[in-house]
C-alpha cells in the first residue's frame, strides 16, 4: 500500500479493512458531509508492521506529520485559531471489538493547552475536569500504571476537601488533583507527561497498536473466533465536548428497534456529559426521546442525519454522537448489530420502503437467524441479569430443574417436570438424559463439543462451556461467580442463542413464528389475560410483524431454490409437523424405532428363535405392528414421498447391555424372569456382541444374514400403501437399502423386494409403485456408483456414516476425545460432522457423475445431518442435488438457505 495514513475525507465505506470499521465509517459521513470532527486515520497495515517490527514504520511520522499539518489548518479554518487543538486516538479494527482496545481522549492536553481551553470555552472547571481525566487516562493506558494509585490519589484529595466523589470538586480543587494524578506519573516514570503534543500523540498511537495484543482484546477474538492477524487501525479525531453546559451531551441512537426491527429512532442520551460518563453509568440516561423536548434543533438534525445514513447503506446504523453546546457531531456509525427477530423484520422492512429488493434481503436473514425464532424466548423484563455466560451452543430459551445426571434426568422426565441437564461435558451415554431435557449446560466444551452437537441435532437448546460456573457433580452443587449455590431440584434458565445463564425461573414467550407454522395467519390480538391493553397491542403487532417477515422471507426463498427440502422423520407425528414446517416429503424414515420400546420383546423372540414356527410367530407381530406405523407416516405425508430405510442398526442395539447381563446372570438376579430365558439371552448378546459395531453386522448385511427381516419390512409397507390406496389416498413410498457396498448386495435385496411387492399386489389387488434406491454411504459405494445406479432408482447420500468412513472416525468416540485438540491445531476449522468435509464432498461428487452417467435422471439426495448446515447446503445446491433431508424443525432453516445458496450463487456468477 502506498500510505500509512489517510484523512477522513480520503477513504470510504468499503476500505474497513485499511481503516478499521470505525475509521471507514467516519470517512463515509465525512463524504456524506454529516457533520463529522476532522481527522485522520492510521491504518491497519502500520499497525501490523508496527506489531511485527516492534516499531514504527519508517514513513509513518512523516506522514502523520504531514496529516496533522493539512488537519490543524484544517480546524483553525472551520473553528477559529483559539480551539485548543486536543484529539482523541481511537482504536477500530475492520471487525468491530466494542470496547475491547484502547481510546485515549484530550491528547494534546498540557500546563499551557490547561489555559487555553479555559479560555476558549470560558468554564475554568471544565478545563480543569478535562485535564484531570486526561493525565490519569495518559497514566494508565498509555504509560500502564497501576489504576490503584491514581485511586489512592483521588481518594486522598477528594478526603481533604471533605468531598464525596471528585464530581462535585470546583476548578480549584480539580487542579489539586491534577497534580496529585501528575505527581503519581513523575514518582512512577521518574519524568511527567511529555508536555509536546506531537510526542503525546505517538505515545497514544502507539498504546492503542498494542491494545491489539492486550488480555481483553485476546479473549474477545478467540471467543468470536476473529483472526489474530487485523491489526487496528487509529483515528485521530477532534475532541468535541459533551460537557460544556446543559446545551451539551452525548448519546448512542439506531436508525430502529435493535431489538424488535420497529421502525423510528432508539438510543440513549445523556445530558452534560462525555462517553466515559455513560459506560461508567454513573447517572442513568434518559430514552433518546427526551433530546426532542431538550434540545429540539439538535434532535432533529440527528433525526435527518439517522435518515441520511439509512439511506445511505440500506440498512439500519447505529452511531454514538455527542452535543457541543447545541451543534451536534457525528462520532462513529456502522451497521447496526439486531437480534434475530429485527434481521427479518428490518429486510423485510426495507423491502416495503423500496429500499432493497426481495433478493436483498433474503441475503440478510440467515437460517441460524430463523431457527432462534422457532423457539420461545425470555420475556423481556430487562431486570434479569445473567449469572453466567457460556457458549452460545444451541438456539432457544430453557427453564427447568437441574439434575446432575443422566439417569435422573430420565426419571424426573417420566414424573413430568422439565429438566435441565448440568454436567462438565456430555458422552455418548448422557443421549437417554439429553432427550429427556428440556435444556442442556456443561462447564467444558466449545460449539463442536459432544453435547452442541448433539443438543443441535435434537433441536434442544445448549449453552456450553460455561467455565465460570463451579460444578461440583459428586457433590451435587453448582457454584454460581456471585457465590449462589445451586442443587438437585433447584430452577435454572438457560438462553442458547446467547449463552446465558440465569439463577431461578425467567418466563417463557412462545414463539409467534412457531405457532404461525402450525397455524397460519392468527388473527391478532389473542387475549393473554391479566395483561394491560396497551402491551398486548403492541405485541400482538410487534409477533405479527415478525411472523409476516419471516412468512415473506420463506416465500422468496421457495420462490428461488432448486433443492427440494424434505424431512427426516420416523413417526406420523413427527410427520405431521414436519409436513407444517414445509417438507416436502420424507427423504429418511429410520425404522429401527419400529423395533424398540413396547416392540423390543418381540425383537428379541426374533433373534432367539430356534426354529421356523418361532421365527415365524415373531415376524408376524412385526409385521402388525410396522405397517400401522407406515399407514400413519404415508397417509400424513398423502402425495409426497417417503423414503423409508430397512432395519440398519445391529441386532445387539435390540438386546440387553453385555455388562448389565452378565452381573444379573452372575448375582443370580432374574427380575421375575426365568433362569433359562437370561441365559439364553446373554447367549445370543455374546453371540452378537461386536468389537466394533460400526463397522459390523448392520445395514445391507443383516437383511441378507436374518432370513425374512427385510422381506418383513417391504411387506408391511407394501401392505400399508395398498390398504391407503384402496382408500383413495395417494401413497408414495420407495424403499432405501443402508450401507452398500457392492451391486449385487444391492441386486439381491431389490429381487426379494419385488417379490414380495409383486405377492402383495396379487393378494391386495392393488398396485403400488415402489422404487428401490440405495444409500451411498461408504467410499466402495461412491467408487462403484455407475455400476449401483444400473440397479438403483434413487441414491441418497448418508454423510454422517460416509464422513465416518471416510475419516475412519467413529463419531460417538471421537467428537468427545481427540476433536477439541483437532480443532485447536486447525486440522479442520469445523466438525466434519458439522459441515461437509472437502473430501467426503469430492467423493459425493465422483458418485454423482457415476451415477448419472450409468442412468439419467437419477434422483438424488441427502439425508444426514448436513442437510440442515447451511455451509453444507451451498454444496449440495452447487452439486445438483435434488433434495436434502433434515430433522423436521430444520425444515424451515434448510428452505431458507437453499434459497439463499441460489441467489448468492447468482450474484457470485454474474459477478
Ligand atoms: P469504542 O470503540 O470503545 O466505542 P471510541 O473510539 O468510540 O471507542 O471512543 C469511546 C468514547 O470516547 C466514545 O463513545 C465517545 O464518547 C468518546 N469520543 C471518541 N471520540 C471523541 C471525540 N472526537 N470527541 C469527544 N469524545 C469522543
Ligand atoms: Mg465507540
Ligand atoms: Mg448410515
Amino acid at each position: 500500500m502506498d500510505r500509512y495514513v489517510y484523512g477522513f475525507a480520503d477513504g470510504g465505506r468499503h476500505m474497513a479493512n485499511l481503516l478499521g470499521g470505525k475509521g471507514a465509517g467516519l470517512a463515509e459521513m465525512t463524504r456524506m458531509e454529516l457533520p463529522v470532527p476532522p481527522g485522520f486515520t492510521i491504518t491497519t497495515e502500520a499497525c501490523r508492521a508496527y506489531l511485527e517490527h516492534g516499531r514504527e514504520p519508517d514513513r509513518l511520522a512523516d506522514e502523520i506529520t504531514r496529516e496533522w499539518d493539512r488537519f490543524e489548518t484544517e480546524v483553525h479554518k472551520r473553528f477559529g485559531a483559539d480551539r485548543p487543538l486536543l484529539v482523541a486516538v481511537r482504536s477500530g479494527a475492520e471487525i468491530s471489538m466494542p470496547g475491547m482496545m484502547d481510546t485515549v481522549l484530550n491528547v494534546g492536553l498540557g500546563d499551557e493547552a490547561v489555559l487555553r481551553l479555559a479560555e476558549w470555552s470560558g468554564d475554568e472547571r471544565f478545563a480543569w475536569d478535562a485535564y484531570s481525566r486526561f493525565v490519569r487516562s495518559f497514566g494508565e493506558t498509555v504509560l500502564r500504571l497501576p489504576e490503584q494509585l491514581f485511586q489512592e490519589a483521588e481518594t486522598r484529595v477528594c478526603d481533604a476537601f471533605g468531598a464525596g466523589r471528585k464530581n462535585v470538586l470546583d476548578a480549584a480543587q480539580l487542579k489539586v488533583l491534577t497534580s496529585a494524578y501528575q505527581e503519581v506519573v513523575n514518582a512512577e516514570t521518574g519524568e511527567g507527561i511529555p508536555g509536546d503534543p506531537r510526542r503525546q500523540l505517538d505515545l497514544a498511537v502507539r498504546a492503542v497498536f498494542d491494545s491489539w495484543n492486550g488480555e481483553r482484546a485476546r479473549a474477545y477474538r478467540r471467543r468470536e473466533d476473529i483472526s489474530e492477524d487485523l491489526g487496528t487501525a487509529v483515528n485521530v479525531c477532534l475532541m468535541v465536548f459533551g460537557n460544556l453546559g446543559p446545551d451539551s451531551g452525548t448519546g448512542v441512537a439506531f436508525t430502529r428497534d435493535p431489538a424488535t426491527g420497529a421502525p423510528g429512532a432508539y438510543g440513549d442520551y445523556l445530558q452534560r456529559a462525555v462517553g466515559e460518563d455513560i459506560v461508567a453509568g454513573i447517572r442513568n440516561t434518559v430514552p433518546l426521546a427526551e433530546l426532542e423536548r431538550l434540545d429540539p434543533a439538535s434532535y432533529a438534525r440527528l433525526r435527518a442525519n439517522l435518515r441520511a445514513l439509512e439511506a445511505h447503506y440500506r440498512d439500519m446504523c447505529d452511531i454514538e454522537f455527542t452535543v457541543e453546546r447545541g451543534t451536534l457531531w457525528m462520532l462513529q456509525t456502522r451497521i447496526g448489530e439486531r437480534g434475530a427477530e429485527a434481521t427479518f423484520r428490518i429486510a423485510s422492512d426495507l423491502v416495503d420502503e423500496g429500499v432493497i429488493t426481495p433478493d436483498e434481503a433474503l441475503g440478510r436473514g440467515t437460517g441460524e437467524r430463523l431457527a432462534r425464532l422457532l423457539f420461545p424466548r425470555f420475556a423481556e423484563s430487562g431486570t434479569d441479569r445473567p449469572a453466567a455466560r457460556g457458549v452460545a451452543a444451541s438456539p432457544g430459551a430453557a427453564v427447568g430443574q437441574i439434575v446432575f445426571d443422566s439417569r435422573k434426568a430420565v426419571e424426573r422426565r417420566e414424573d413430568g417436570r422439565h429438566v435441565v441437564l448440568v454436567r462438565p461435558q456430555t458422552r455418548p451415554e448422557d443421549l437417554p438424559g439429553m432427550l429427556a431435557s428440556v435444556g442442556l449446560l456443561t462447564t467444558s466444551g466449545g460449539k463442536t463439543s459432544h453435547a452442541a452437537v448433539v443438543a443441535r441435532g435434537l433441536g434442544i437448546p445448549c449453552v456450553c462451556g460455561a467455565d465460570q460456573l463451579d460444578l461440583d457433580v459428586e457433590g451435587g452443587v453448582l457454584t454460581l461467580p456471585d457465590g449462589t449455590r445451586l442443587r438437585d431440584g433447584d430452577f435454572v434458565s438457560l438462553d442458547g442463542s446467547t449463552g446465558d445463564v440465569y439463577a431461578g425461573r425467567i418466563p417463557l414467550v412462545p414463539s409467534p413464528v412457531a405457532r404461525d407454522f402450525v397455524a397460519p395467519a392468527p388473527e391478532s390480538g389473542q387475549s393473554p389475560a391479566q395483561q394491560d391493553a396497551e402491551t398486548v397491542h403492541d405485541e400482538a403487532v410487534r409477533d405479527e410483524a415478525v411472523v409476516r417477515a419471516v412468512r415473506r422471507a420463506l416465500d422468496w426463498a421457495d420462490g428461488h431454490r432448486r433443492l427440494r427440502v424434505r424431512a427426516n422423520a420416523d413417526t406420523p407425528d413427527e410427520a405431521v409437523q414436519a409436513r407444517r414446517l414445509g417438507a416436502e416429503g420424507i427423504g429418511l424414515c429410520r425404522t429401527e424405532h419400529m423395533f424398540l420400546g413396547d416392540r423390543q420383546p418381540i425383537v428379541e423372540r426374533l433373534i432367539l428363535a430356534e426354529t421356523p414356527a418361532e421365527r415365524g410367530t415373531a415376524l408376524a407381530e412385526l409385521l402388525t405392528v410396522q405397517r400401522e406405523d407406515f399407514r400413519g407416516i404415508l397417509r400424513a405425508m398423502d402425495g409426497l414421498p417417503v423414503v423409508v430405510r430397512l432395519l440398519d442398526p445391529p441386532l445387539h442395539e435390540f438386546l440387553p447391555d453385555l455388562t448389565e447381563l452378565s452381573v444379573r446372570h452372575a448375582t443370580g438376579d432374574y427380575r421375575g424372569e426365568d433362569r433359562h430365558h437370561l441365559q439364553r439371552v446373554l447367549d445370543a448378546v455374546r453371540r452378537t456382541h461386536e468389537q466394533n459395531p460400526m463397522l459390523g453386522l448392520r445395514g445391507v448385511r443383516l437383511g441378507l444374514t436374518v432370513p425374512g427381516l427385510y422381506a418383513n419390512q417391504v411387506r408391511a409397507l407394501a401392505e400399508a400403501a395398498a390398504g391407503l390406496k384402496a382408500e383413495g389416498l395417494d401413497p408414495r413410498p420407495e424403499i432405501m437399502v443402508p450401507l452398500v457396498g457392492d451391486v449385487s448386495e444391492l441386486r439381491l435385496v431389490k429381487q426379494e423386494a419385488e417379490q414380495v411387492l409383486a405377492e402383495v399386489r396379487l393378494a391386495t389387488g392393488t398396485a403400488v409403485d415402489c422404487p428401490v434406491g440405495t444409500m451411498i454411504e461408504l467410499p466402495r459405494a461412491a467408487l462403484t456408483a455407475g455400476d449401483l445406479a444400473a440397479e438403483a432408482a434413487f441414491f441418497s447420500f448418508g454423510t454422517n456414516d460416509l464422513t465416518q468412513t471416510t475419516w475412519g472416525f467413529s463419531r460417538d468416540d471421537v467428537e468427545g476425545s481427540f476433536f477439541p485438540a483437532y480443532l485447536e491445531h486447525k486440522i479442520f476449522a469445523v466438525s466434519p460432522f458439522q459441515t461437509i468435509d472437502p473430501a467426503v464432498g469430492s467423493l459425493i461428487t465422483t458418485a454423482l457423475a457415476g451415477g448419472r452417467a450409468a442412468r439419467p435422471g437419477l434422483e438424488t439426495g441427502v439425508c444426514g445431518e448436513h442437510g440442515g448446515d447451511p455451509e453444507s447446503i451451498r454444496f449440495f445446491d452447487r452439486a445438483r442435488l435434488d433434495y436434502v433431508s433434515c430433522s423436521p424443525f430444520r425444515v424451515p432453516v434448510a428452505r431458507l438457505e437453499a434459497g439463499r445458496a441460489v441467489v448468492e450463487g447468482a450474484v457470485v456468477e454474474g459477478a
